[in-house]
């Protein structure tokens, strides 16, 4: 295993060299906006790069500089897996297991490229060559600052500042989670040096919603919200009806788990989403319960100590009394 520090000298040696840089399925503002800050700086560099996405993602993203540019594997598989297979290196931000990436994790292994993991998750799988790697770091996007930094910062702009903003600003919950730290605040302060429009980015990350969206989330909050009072817990169920009802697209359901955690008392709050071929799970936590434990445990997932996700291939209802049969084993944490 290598530090990332002399591997842009090293990129900057060769004549073309084929790059990708990937990140999680469904990505959020960190991993959309993490891989297009690389995908720009390296452009500004002179050098090429490719993202590839695994899935779609919320159009709240498309701002950003180089959106257009983004791959979806889904809609591109042959071409996605003959980039993969012919490259030199592949970059994968904000997640550590290849099982993020769907079946572009097997043609990553396979692929002869060297391996660049930059990414702030607990716990990574070893399949690559070079990294970044803190799970105390707030968010990717803080991680991609720092490689600049050690890189050559000259080539950093407006266009990386902004896609680096969303991604901090989201995976600290605007600056509220523990997560944030003296340094997260000294990388915004600098970004905000390049003049750039916060508050249109959180515009359109947070007050972008459609009208079916919002009404939504009401639904969901008055009709669907269980609180089991005896673990502190809250729980909301969506079923594939319900999905349709409201019209929800990806990104629609994100944050929803919040509004469980957000009532006095409650420690962990859950979301369970029925996906047709799975139940999602997002799970959420205050203090001292380990949302990412608890997810690994039962739900095949994990994620931060915080803030964590799972699946299953159960039933919605079965999911739940899973969910709920578990709690005990949790209650000196829970009670
Ligand atoms: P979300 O609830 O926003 O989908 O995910 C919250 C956190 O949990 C994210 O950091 C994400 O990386 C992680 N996460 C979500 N789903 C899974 C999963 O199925 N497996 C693992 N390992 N992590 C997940
Ligand atoms: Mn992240």
């Amino acid at each position: 295993m290598s530090t990332i520090q002399p591997l842009f000298e090293e990129i900057k040696k060769l004549t073309s060299p084929h790059i990708i840089i990937t990140t999680h399925h469904k990505p959020d503002a960190d991993a959309l906006g993490s891989s297009l800050a690389l995908y720009n700086y390296f452009k500004n560099a002179g050098i090429a790069s490719q993202v590839i996405s695994p899935t779609d993602y919320g159009d709240f993203l498309d701002w950003m500089a180089g959106e257009p540019t983004v791959i979806n594997f889904e809609e591109h598989k042959q071409l996605s897996s003959e980039m993969i297979a012919e490259a030199d290196y592949v970059f994968c931000l904000d997640f550590n297991a290849l099982s993020r990436i769907n079946d572009m994790g097997g043609m990553v292994a396979n692929s002869k490229c060297k391996k660049v993991l930059i990414d702030h998750h607990l716990n990574p799988e070893s399949f690559y060559d070079f990294e970044h790697w803190s799970s105390k770091a707030s968010s990717t996007c803080e991680l991609i600052y720092e490689v600049i930094r050690l890189w050559d910062y000259s080539f950093m702009d407006r266009d990386i500042a902004r896609c680096l903003y969303a991604g901090i600003m989201t995976d600290t919950g605007s600056f509220r989670f523990p997560s944030t730290l003296p340094s997260t605040h000294m990388a915004v302060a600098e970004l905000l040096k390049f003049n750039i429009d916060h508050h249109f980015i959180h515009e359109h990350i947070f007050d972008s919603f459609t009208e079916d969206r919002v009404r939504f989330v009401g639904h969901v909050v008055s009709q669907k919200l269980v609180l089991i009072p005896e673990y502190h817990v809250a729980y909301m169920t969506v079923t594939q009806d319900e999905l349709a009802l409201f019209n929800i697209t990806t990104g629609d359901t994100e944050g929803l788990v919040n509004y469980g955690l957000g009532i006095k008392g409650i420690k962990f709050a859950a979301l369970f989403i029925d996906r047709k071929q799975l139940v999602k799970m997002s799970f959420r936590s205050k203090g001292d319960f380990p949302a990412n434990e608890f997810a690994a445990k039962y739900f095949k997932g994990g994620g931060h100590f915080n803030a964590a996700g799972g699946q299953s291939d159960l039933s919605l209802d079965d999911t739940v009394k899973k969910f709920i049969g578990a709690l005990p084993e949790w209650s000196n944490l829970l009670k």
